[in-house]
This record gives structure tokens, C-alpha cells and sequence, in this order.
């Protein structure tokens, strides 16, 4: 086996080698016949999801059922879910799901995360049709036996057609041909792509170089009009491909170009993309690009919530923060006064783009300042991210594509699985927090000027690493490993007692939101974190322990 060329490593690069291919689906949308095809095509093994829980069980799913009942086979269906996700980074291959194996959404969620998930569709006459074309199926199938099985299939289609909608893509069977679905399939693996589940509104995330020309006429559908909104230091480097792409439009098609900069990200600066869209008649058919940092895609978004009280957009992020950060969850705003964000609405984008091309342009300062965030995300959720990051340090601050590439879609997928399962904040996507709550004071204490977000967030994980090991949480060899790796990108990491302690009375004036606890997120070890509520008097009092002797 080790010897062996492997045709994954030609095709689809070394991350999706070692990612399987999840096929769901209604019943008798053909997940078996594409699946076997595909598989045989990418030179890798199939297996089929009930052949396993057969082999395991000695019993046939029909004895299954009948001997045992449904829940006792959704049990044994699981298990081997399970089995197969847990083996994920040993063998690529295409693994073919019954119709239901996916119906319980933290499974799907995990499935999503470990795997490319691609549900094959048809047409409620169509899986009627060839469900009474298997021989033998007619007795088998009591679905079959309904007055109006058309009927039947559709209600029960409605009922999981959210669920199917959390996918890396959806394949539509009628009329075609095995090869030419297996040609999609294949090509949907392929594709470097994060999902972030949010039934009905799921969208995907798609990385790597070069794309936009590519992906975007696909994102962009058949709009009744498109408006490309960017900033005028982004467009002039990086408009080009969106341009080109929306002059394929038949619709029309235009561009509004905003002032740089977060003192921009207001009601008034708004206006210009209103104006656009109503030069335009951009209607409800209509489609906003937002093409810049998170201040324009932020303002992008908050737009299409609000213009005709909800259009589509796409996001198309250009600065390391905003692909690592903004590009999942769905968080649109503008500023009001001096609050942040105080303004805006959940509001998915139907697509986003991530072209880690477009980075090689950023200032090396707001660059290395957004690795504190991909640190951050590391340290939640993936600490093959973060030995990545060590290893491969040079590399990736030379900006080599392919380091990005993984480094953002390692980022992607953690926030995305976070906010998949708790779209509205209910309390897992708190964790994402993990290093804000000072960081956010000691961003505030110094006007924000002195440190940039990233520079800030660098610090509050010091802090709310050391402040774990002061309660117990927190290894020091877990502190002095990320400190480390701060230094050697150049971030700051040493705390200094004076702006550490402007930073904790912030949050002891900030008694309103904090009441007399400060919620805080501790990292037990990497990929391992919870939450846990410190009182304010104690953290005053351990402020000065936090800090760095001076100099
Ligand atoms: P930004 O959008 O202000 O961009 C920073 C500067 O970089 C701008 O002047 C911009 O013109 C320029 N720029 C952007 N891309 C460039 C490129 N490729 N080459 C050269 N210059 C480029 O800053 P940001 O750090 O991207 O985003 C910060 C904003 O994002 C904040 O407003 C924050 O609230 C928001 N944000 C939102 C979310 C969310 O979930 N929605 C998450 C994180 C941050």
C-alpha cells in the first residue's frame, strides 16, 4: 500500500486524500450505483453503509427491522457511522448512507466535518418509478403500498429535504446518465470546501487560489441584476475576476466602491451600495458580491438583509481575518456611535469564496495579526492547525498558497462546525471567545490605535491562558507553547502590568453586561475548552500575577 502511486494524491492533493466521500440521499436515488462508480474511478474502496451494519449484526436490515425494530437498527447504523468517521484520516474512500443513517443532526454535523457530504436528488415520480423497477422491492418497500405513493414520497421528502441541504453539494439524478453524475460527484470532491449547515440556508465555503473566476459565475446563478460592492484600495488589486465573471451576467450589473476603513463601517456608509441597488432595480432576484475585508463584507451582508427586506449575497473576503473569521456564521452589522457592530442582522450569504491568491497583498501587519485568531481557532478545535503552524511557520508567512489554503480551511472548519451547532449563540459558540474578553479591554484601553484587533487577541489568549493555570484549567506547558509560537510570529505576548490593569478595570466598569462575573473561555488542552465565570474582585486581584516582570 505504501508504494503504491496513489491516484487520490494526483487528483485532489493531500488534505481531501484523506477525507471520505459521504453519499446521501432519499431512498433510490442511486447513492449505491454512483458511489461504487466513483469509487472505481478514484481507484479507492466502497463500502455500503447497511452492508456494514449487516456484517456486523448477522442479520439482514429487512430481519433488522422486523426482528428488532427501527430504533435498535438507527443504533447499530450509528456505530458503524461512527466507526468509519473515527477511521477517516487512515483510507480515503466512498462510503454509500442509507436515507435516514444522516437524520440526526449532531451526526450530520460531524459527518460534515470529517468527510465531503453530497446528497443525490430526483423527482418524487422518479424514486417511485425505480423503486417499482427493483425487482422484489415491491413487498419490501411498504411505501409502495400507499394509495398514492407519489404523494407519500413527497411529503416524506419535505420533511428531510432541510437536512439534505447540509451538504458539500446536491446532485440531481433524473434523466442523466451514471457517468455523468459520477463526473459531478467526483468533481464536488474535489473541491476544497467547508459547509456551514444552517438548514435551508446552508452555504458552503470554498478555498483555495484563483477561484473567483471559476466559482463565482456558479455562485451567482441567474440573477435578475448583481451589484459588486468592494473599497477603492481592494477593487484596483483584486476586481479583476469579479468583473469578468459578472460581465457573463445577462442581468444587469454594476459596482459601488466604498472608503476604506472601520470609521466607514456606519448607517451613512451605507448609502452608496442603497443608491447603487436602486440605480440598478436591484429586485428581489438580485444579488450583492461583497469583495474586501470584514468591514465590507460585514456592510455587504447588513445590506442584503435589509434591501428589499432580504436578497441574496455572496462574500468574497480578502484580508486572512476576514476568510478565517467573517466568513462564517452570518454576523452583518455596522457600527452605531461608539458601539461595534451595534447594528445588524443574522444573514446567511448564499456562497463565499476564499481566493488565499488575494493575501499576498495584505499589510504585513493586519496578516500577522489575524494568525492570533487562527492560533485561537487552533487551540478550540483542531491542534493538527496548530502544529501546522509551527512547522510550517516560514512558509506560511511568505504566503505560500498551499500552506494558506489549509491553514484557512482548517480555520473554516472549525467555525464552522461550532456555529452549525449553535447558529444563534446559545452557548458552544461562546468558546469562540476564547481569548477576547481581555484581549477586547486591552483593544478598548488603547483607543484602538495602539494594537490592532489581531495584536490584542494575541495578548487576551496570554492572559486567559495564564489566568487558566492560575484556577487549575490550564496546563503551563500549554501556556509557554503558545506564547512561544506568538514570539516566533512576532505578536505580542508579554503582558504588561499597567495596560493589563486599565484593561480589567474595563471590564469591572462594564458591570451592566458583566454583572460581578466575567465569563471566561480556559483551554484544558488543545482542542479542549470550556467556559467558567471568574468574579470580577479575583480577577483584580490576580491581575498583577498575569503580568510579565518588567523589563
Ligand atoms: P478591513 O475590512 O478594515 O480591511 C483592512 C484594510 O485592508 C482596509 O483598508 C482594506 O481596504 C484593506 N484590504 C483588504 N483586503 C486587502 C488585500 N487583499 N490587499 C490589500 N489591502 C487589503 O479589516 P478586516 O480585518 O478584514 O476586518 C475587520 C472587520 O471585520 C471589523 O469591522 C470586524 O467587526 C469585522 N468582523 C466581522 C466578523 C463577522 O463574523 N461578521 C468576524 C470578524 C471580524
Amino acid at each position: 500500500m505504501a508504494n503504491r502511486p496513489n491516484l487520490l494524491t494526483h487528483l485532489f492533493g493531500h488534505d481531501l486524500m484523506r477525507r471520505p466521500l459521504f453519499l446521501t440521499g432519499f431512498m433510490a436515488t442511486g447513492k449505491s450505483t454512483v458511489g461504487r462508480l466513483v469509487a472505481e474511478h478514484a481507484g479507492v474502496p466502497f463500502v455500503d453503509l447497511d452492508d456494514l451494519v449487516e456484517a456486523r449484526a448477522g442479520r439482514t436490515v429487512r430481519q433488522l427491522f422486523a426482528e428488532r425494530g427501527e430504533p435498535a437498527f438507527r443504533a447499530l447504523e450509528r456505530e458503524a457511522l461512527q466507526t468509519l468517521l473515527a477511521a477517516r484520516d487512515r483510507e480515503p474512500l466512498v462510503v454509500a448512507l442509507g436515507g435516514g443513517a444522516l437524520l440526526d443532526r449532531g451526526l450530520r454535523i460531524e459527518a460534515l466535518t470529517g468527510t465531503t457530504l453530497v446528497a443525490l436528488t430526483a423527482s418524487p415520480g422518479e424514486i417511485v418509478r425505480r423503486l417499482q423497477a427493483q425487482e422484489g422491492e415491491q413487498e419490501k418497500r411498504p411505501l409502495l403500498a400507499d394509495a398514492d405513493p407519489v404523494a407519500r414520497v413527497s411529503e416524506l421528502l419535505a420533511t428531510r429535504q432541510a437536512g439534505y441541504q447540509e451538504a458539500h453539494g446536491s446532485v440531481a439524478t433524473d434523466g442523466r446518465s451514471r457517468e455523468d453524475i459520477a463526473a459531478q460527484v467526483l468533481a464536488l470532491w474535489r473541491r476544497n470546501a467547508v459547509v456551514v449547515a444552517a438548514g435551508s440556508a446552508s452555504y458552503t465555503v470554498l478555498i483555495g487560489e484563483h477561484l473567483v473566476e471559476s466559482e463565482l459565475p456558479g455562485l451567482l446563478g441567474k440573477p435578475s441584476g448583481a451589484l459588486l460592492v468592494s473599497d477603492t484600495t481592494v477593487e484596483p488589486l483584486h476586481g479583476g475576476p469579479a468583473l469578468a465573471a459578472l460581465s457573463g451576467l445577462r442581468g444587469k450589473s454594476t459596482e459601488v466602491l466604498l472608503a476604506p476603513g472601520e470609521q466607514h463601517k456606519t448607517l451613512d456608509g451605507l448609502r452608496p451600495i442603497f443608491q447603487g441597488a436602486a440605480a440598478l432595480g436591484l429586485d428581489r432576484q438580485g444579488v450583492l458580491i461583497g469583495l474586501g475585508g470584514g468591514v465590507v463584507t460585514d456592510m455587504t451582508g447588513f445590506a442584503a438583509a435589509t434591501w428589499m427586506r432580504g436578497v441574496r449575497w455572496i462574500g468574497v473576503p480578502t484580508t486572512l481575518l476576514s476568510m478565517v473569521d467573517a466568513s462564517v456564521g452570518g454576523k452583518t452589522a455596522v457600527d452605531f456611535h461608539e458601539a461595534k457592530n451595534a447594528i445588524g442582522a443574522f444573514w446567511q450569504p448564499s456562497g463565499v469564496i476564499c481566493d488565499v491568491s488575494v493575501l499576498k497583498t495584505e499589510t504585513e501587519r493586519a496578516f500577522r495579526g489575524a494568525l492570533s485568531e487562527v492560533i485561537k481557532t487552533a487551540l478550540i478545535g483542531d491542534p493538527e492547525l496548530l502544529s501546522l503552524i509551527e512547522q510550517r511557520r516560514e512558509a506560511l508567512l511568505r504566503r505560500d498558497g498551499d500552506i494558506l489554503s489549509e491553514v484557512v480551511l482548517r480555520s473554516v472548519r472549525v467555525k464552522a462546525r461550532i456555529v452549525s451547532l449553535d447558529e444563534r449563540e446559545q452557548g458552544l459558540r461562546a468558546t469562540l471567545n476564547l481569548g477576547h474578553t481581555i484581549g477586547h479591554a486591552l483593544e478598548s484601553a488603547g483607543g484602538y490605535t495602539a494594537l490592532t484587533h489581531g495584536e490584542a487577541v494575541a495578548l487576551g489568549l496570554v492572559a486567559a491562558l495564564r489566568l487558566g493555570e492560575r484556577l487549575g484549567h490550564t496546563p503551563a506547558a500549554l501556556t509557554e507553547r503558545v506564547t512561544g509560537l506568538l514570539a516566533d510570529l512576532e505578536l505580542p505576548h508579554r503582558l504588561e502590568r499597567g495596560a493589563l490593569e486599565r484593561a480589567s478595570s474595563l471590564l469591572r466598569l462594564d458591570k451592566k453586561r458583566a454583572r460581578d462575573a466575567v465569563k471566561f473561555v480556559f483551554a484544558h488542552d488543545v482542542g479542549r475548552v470550556d467556559t467558567a465565570s471568574v468574579p470580577l474582585s479575583q480577577l483584580a486581584q490576580w491581575t498583577p500575577e498575569l503580568a510579565d516582570p518588567p523589563r
